[in-house]
């Protein structure tokens, strides 16, 4: 039985046979590369019109024009930044999710999805060792988690501090190699950062008391801040130690494990993650490394209610959704109201594959970052940065300034080889894989080395 007028029938069947196509891609081909500003301009003069278009017409300029114009971040080839490689279960789930127009702000309106992204939030929580009371919200990226978080881990001290500490100015502990969200939300929050310098780029317990007996204001030091697997590099940080100051210091303990967090499921490095059970908040991005569509952010918090208290938004029109405190509304726990239920693609992907096919997938890009260092280590003409922790890989071409990196990404983008642009180390231009792609395969990867000879 149909229900839609043949235009809309018409357009029903060109736009998923379109999705379908995409959706068979493997593997995802690079695309992408250098676009003239005027040559897109051009191709899309006039298509916002009164009268409306052939949705064929716009679909068929979105194919030959916008799509390719678009480096694919779930390309194998695509070992840059960070990748993202979502499953074909967690794409088609999150068609899914739109089309079924969910509002996921309440229990009262999204009930169902809700407990469904639940489930996985107790599931990673689970993996981190946090309590059972433990719980938080999908969000849309890590930012808007380390946003959220911090905002309560503010709020929270301001609370214990008391009226005496009005007006008060009140900062973080950060690590110098804390992700540049870190930095533009405490600077949305008006706070600022203590920044504890470290060996090796890797925050420890012991420079962060040392940092904090050094300073002249301890008491306006709110939080610190954790990462377990910095952007740049894959290091995590020192989180028993640095949890256990925290502890004494009656500090906020946020873990930022956007990019890494994701290692919580597997086997070879979660020892490296011991003292995250200890956080007052947690974030990880299943849109890099845990296979699921953009955007999508988990939130955790040790204790949601604290979280509720600061977060949760009153007006009149919003008290019935609040009638019932059992009832869990996402929109409580962090700065948002109106949400995708974001969580609910990776659900339906954990559910259909498997948490061990994610341990698996998982593995397998820290095992790539592990032979390519090798390759590299092998090659006079390369030297390895440092031993990866994760799927990051920094490495350096002997003899190389920073336009002969530029020169040889740029060529091996337009050659659609791969994607991987130059990165920095203690201020010197140098190479870096990304790995995350389980199936991007070492061949590649060696051609990739061959081209720097
Ligand atoms: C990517 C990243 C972020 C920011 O996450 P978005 O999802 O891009 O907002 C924050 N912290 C770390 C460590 C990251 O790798």
């Amino acid at each position: 039985m149909h229900s839609v007028d043949p235009a809309t029938e018409q357009m029903i069947r060109s736009v998923l046979a379109y999705a379908e196509e995409r959706l068979r891609l493997d593997p995802v081909p690079l695309d992408g590369g250098p676009r003239d500003p005027a040559e897109l301009g051009a191709a899309l003069q006039g298509m916002l019109n009164d009268r409306g278009n052939d949705p064929d017409q716009v679909l068929g300029v979105y194919a030959a024009t916008l799509a390719p114009a678009v480096i694919s971040a779930d390309s194998p080839r695509y070992l840059g930044f960070i990748p993202a490689a979502p499953t074909k279960a967690a794409l088609l789930f999150d068609m899914l999710v739109s089309c079924a127009s969910i509002q996921g702000i309440s229990w009262l309106e999204a009930a169902g999805a809700i407990q469904a992204e639940n489930q996985v939030l107790r599931l990673i929580a689970d993996r981190a060792g946090l309590p059972a009371t433990a719980g938080g919200c999908f969000v849309s990226g890590g930012s808007a988690g380390n946003l959220s978080a911090l905002v309560v881990a503010r709020e929270v001290a301001k609370r214990n501090a008391g009226p005496a500490a009005a007006g008060r100015r009140w900062r973080a502990a950060v690590g110098t190699d804390a992700h540049s969200s870190i930095i533009s939300t405490l600077r949305i929050l008006e706070m600022d950062a203590l920044t504890v310098r470290t060996d090796d780029h890797q925050l420890t317990g012991d420079a962060l008391r040392a940092a904090i007996e050094a300073d002249g204001d301890p008491s306006s030091v709110a939080a610190v801040v954790a990462t377990s697997g910095t952007t740049n590099a894959g290091i995590i940080d020192d989180l028993a130690g640095v949890a256990a100051v925290a502890k004494t210091r009656n500090l906020w303990f946020h873990v930022d494990g956007a990019y890494g967090g994701a290692g919580l499921f597997a086997p070879s490095v979660r020892r490296a993650y011991d003292g995250i059970e200890n956080a007052d908040s947690f974030i990880v991005d299943p849109h890099k490394w845990l296979f699921a569509p953009f955007d999508c952010a988990a939130l955790i918090y040790r204790d949601p209610s604290l979280a509720r208290s600061v977060h949760k938004q009153d007006a009149s029109y919003l008290d019935v959704i609040h009638d019932d405190p059992a009832e869990w509304n996402p929109a409580d726990y962090a700065y948002h109201l109106t949400r995708r239920a974001r969580g609910l693609p990776l659900w339906f992907s954990l559910a259909v594959h498997g948490i061990a096919a994610y341990a698996d997938a998982i593995e397998a890009a820290i095992g790539l970052a592990r032979q390519a260092a090798a390759e590299i280590r092998s090659r006079d003409y390369l030297e390895l940065i440092r031993e990866p922790d994760l799927s990051v890989v920094l490495f350096r071409r002997r003899g190389w300034s920073g336009e002969e990196y530029t020169r040889w990404a740029d060529q091996l983008l337009s050659d659609q080889v791969a994607f991987m642009p130059p990165s920095a180390w203690e201020g010197e231009t140098v190479a870096r894989f990304a790995f995350l792609h389980p199936h991007t395969p070492m061949d590649l990867v060696r051609r990739i080395l061959d081209r720097m000879a």
